[in-house]
């Protein structure tokens, strides 16, 4: 597509030379493949926002976005936002910046709460695809800063057998950590209380009502890389995802760590997953291929 310059010069853009020599150097197979691929963003805040503008310059195809909120002056410690954006939904001037800077992703903005009944229901509404039953989303990636939301994301991704990226950064602001969630395969959000997935990590992702949390924008930035680096990693198949990856900035520690799904899951949503995941993986072409 074309640019205008500030300098009023009219040129093509080509962002793309660069990401194609990933293909070159043997990185990714066949990198075009990003351009069909569509990823939901709930919460575009310190790391959401980021997340969605990597995935912009990545050149994803189509983004959803999920926020109920506004920019304010008091996000400015973060990055993406900018002060003529106060006043704005966080989904609004999302949309206009990611479309500036790059006008062939197609991003849909949904400016809602997904956690109350007719949200839930609107936010699993805008994931389905023309058969009205399956997902039309590769990936979804929680950037939401509450339990509750996760919750949410966690019961309409079970329901949609959708997999999906869970990513926190602790109250205290110096460290942060990314989860992948494939449904009845690796842990659900409520297999394991956060607290104890974090053993290692000083974490605390669940803000307390009341407590004016930390923030700081290096954090949210490392964060959002490392969860569109695994999201990149999990669409276009190069490298490993960890089910779990944590950072610790005061140690530099990045721990990572496999988690099961338990059998004794609250959800029982869940439970049927992982039954539905073992019958898979007990077909007799499964059982060949794996021999
Ligand atoms: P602060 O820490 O000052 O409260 P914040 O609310 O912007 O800032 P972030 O961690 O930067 O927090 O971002 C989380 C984002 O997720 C926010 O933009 C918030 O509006 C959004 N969010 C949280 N819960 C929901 C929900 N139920 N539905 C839609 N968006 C949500
Ligand atoms: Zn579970």
């Amino acid at each position: 597509s074309k640019i205008e310059k500030m300098s009023g010069e009219v040129v093509d853009s080509n962002p793309y030379s660069r990401l194609m020599a990933l293909q070159r150097m043997g990185i990714v197979k066949d990198y075009e493949r990003i351009r069909d691929k569509t990823v939901a963003i709930v919460g575009v805040g310190g790391v959401g926002s980021v997340a969605a503008e990597m995935l912009t310059r990545c050149g994803v195809g189509r983004l959803l976005i999920y926020d109920y909120d506004k920019v304010e002056l008091a996000n400015m410690n973060r990055l993406f936002f900018r002060p003529e954006h106060c006043g704005l939904t966080k989904t609004d001037a999302a949309k206009k910046t990611l479309q500036e800077i790059n006008p062939d992703v197609e991003v849909e903005s949904y400016t809602m709460n997904i956690t109350n009944l007719q949200g839930f229901e609107a936010f699993k509404a805008s994931l389905l695809g023309p058969d009205g039953a399956s997902s039309r989303v590769d990936l979804v990636l929680s950037c939401v800063d509450n339990y509750e939301a996760r919750i949410t994301i966690n019961q309409v991704c079970l329901e949609l057998e959708q997999t999906w990226m869970e990513s926190g950064v602790s109250e205290d602001a110096v460290s942060g950590h990314i989860q992948l969630l494939v449904p009845g395969e690796s842990a659900c959000f409520q297999c394991v209380p956060p607290l104890v997935v974090a053993s290692g990590v000083d974490e605390r992702t669940l803000k307390r009502e009341g407590v004016c949390a930390a923030s700081l924008p290096t954090t949210m930035g490392i964060v959002a890389g490392l969860l569109v680096q695994a999201a990149l990693k999990h669409m276009l198949d190069f490298g490993t995802v960890s089910k779990y990856l944590g950072y610790s900035s005061l140690k530099d520690f990045f721990p990572t760590m496999e988690i099961k799904p338990s059998t004794a899951c609250v959800n029982p949503l869940c439970r049927e997953r992982q039954a539905e995941a073992e019958a898979r993986h007990n077909t007799p072409e499964a059982l060949a291929a794996r021999a």
